[in-house]
């Protein structure tokens, strides 16, 4: 069995379009994002909510762009045969601009004009009066996945393996899962794992699935969320691998890499960078620890120790430097786990673990 799950088909003469297809859909984020759930069992069938302004799929919106994408998103898979699609009610349209707002009409008793007399709908959005057959009939679907389709892809997806290597770490985990940063800007990364208390530490982990080693662009958007969200621990996992100069970058950025052409092999991989929950937190801040820290990183310790908890503006008014350049430093500290950081209302507060 060859579970390969880039190159193989790359440059193949007998590659055929429908596989090419199938191959882009592997390299899109929200399609393996979407299927993770079902196979998750977390999604089990996917239900339109139906509003008078017509209906929409909540379920599918986290992973789409636009929620107008939703159905062209939905047909994709359901082309491919990864999901399948079930009538579940007929929508009423106006025939004249197919809005959904239709109001009950009552012709008026005192003989108004003939034309008004069958009608009994009128259109909201252009007005139109509307008989039985003015009306046009919208098919609306559920979704479910279909179990055939996926099995036969299974080996190439990769969020469940994921999540499923971590839950036997004794990691729960979300996906997508959403951190506040201290710009106030929410996050999204592929998995979000913690021991289920959030004020332990959080594993953030994104995935890239290529044909072709990935760039250093990458492992820079995900250092972008890191830096303002601080997370214990940071894992990219990488489906073939990334290129020299982005590997490097990764190590800088102390972000782990996983590299890999074999969802069959992952768990190896996993193994070695992503420790036991239990073993994931922050280590406390003792004397060898303090002194192996570079000066100005010794400074930034020491003073949030003698302040117990703190913002990064009362810690820079002890220490005499600029705000931005403490908050540099603190998170810094973060993320070597050396330092906590949490929300409490609008202000981020710092302490030392202890
Ligand atoms: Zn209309």
């Amino acid at each position: 069995m060859n579970d390969s799950l880039c190159p193989r088909w790359k440059g193949h003469p007998l590659l055929s379009k429908k596989k090419a297809k199938m191959q882009q859909l592997f390299m899109d984020r929200r399609v393996q994002l979407f299927l993770g759930k079902f196979l998750g069992g977390e999604l089990d069938v996917l239900n339109p909510v139906i509003k008078k302004t017509g209906y929409h799929y909540p379920g599918v919106e986290p992973f789409v762009d636009d929620p107008d994408e939703s159905e062209s998103f939905l047909s994709m898979l359901q082309e491919h045969g990864l999901i399948n699609s079930e009538v579940v009610g007929l929508l009423a349209q106006c025939g004249n601009c197919k809005s959904y707002e239709l109001d009950r009409f009552t012709p008026s008793r005192r003989g108004k004009i003939e034309k008004t007399e069958k009608a009994t709908w009128r259109c909201r959005d252009c007005g139109a009066l509307l008989d039985e057959g003015g009306l046009v009939f919208q098919q609306v679907y559920s979704y479910n996945f279909s179990k055939r389709g996926i099995d036969e892809i299974s080996d190439r997806l990769v969020v469940k393996p994921l999540r499923d290597f971590l839950r036997e770490r004794g990691y729960s985990t979300k996906s997508p899962g959403k951190l506040l940063g201290e710009s106030d800007v929410e996050h999204v990364f592929d998995i979000l794992a913690s021991s289920g208390n959030p004020k332990e530490g959080m594993l953030a982990m994104d995935f890239v699935v290529s044909e072709k080693p990935v760039e250093e662009s990458h492992v820079a958007s995900m250092f972008a969320k890191v830096y303002d969200t601080a997370p214990l621990k940071s894992v990219l996992v990488v489906f073939p691998g990334l290129t020299r100069d982005a590997r490097m970058l990764a190590e800088q950025y102390k972000i782990d890499v996983v590299e890999t052409r074999n969802i069959s092999s992952i768990w190896i991989e996993l193994r070695k960078v992503i420790p036991p929950v239990d073993e994931l937190r922050y280590e406390p801040l003792d004397v060898m620890a303090l002194l192996s820290l570079p000066d100005h990183l010794r400074k930034t310790a020491t003073v949030t120790s003698n302040l117990g908890k703190a913002t990064a503006n009362e810690i820079s008014r002890k220490t005499e430097r600029a705000r931005a350049v403490e908050s540099g430093y603190l998170n810094q500290l973060v993320r070597m786990g050396y330092l906590k950081k949490e929300r409490e209302g609008r202000k981020v507060l710092f302490s030392v673990i202890s």
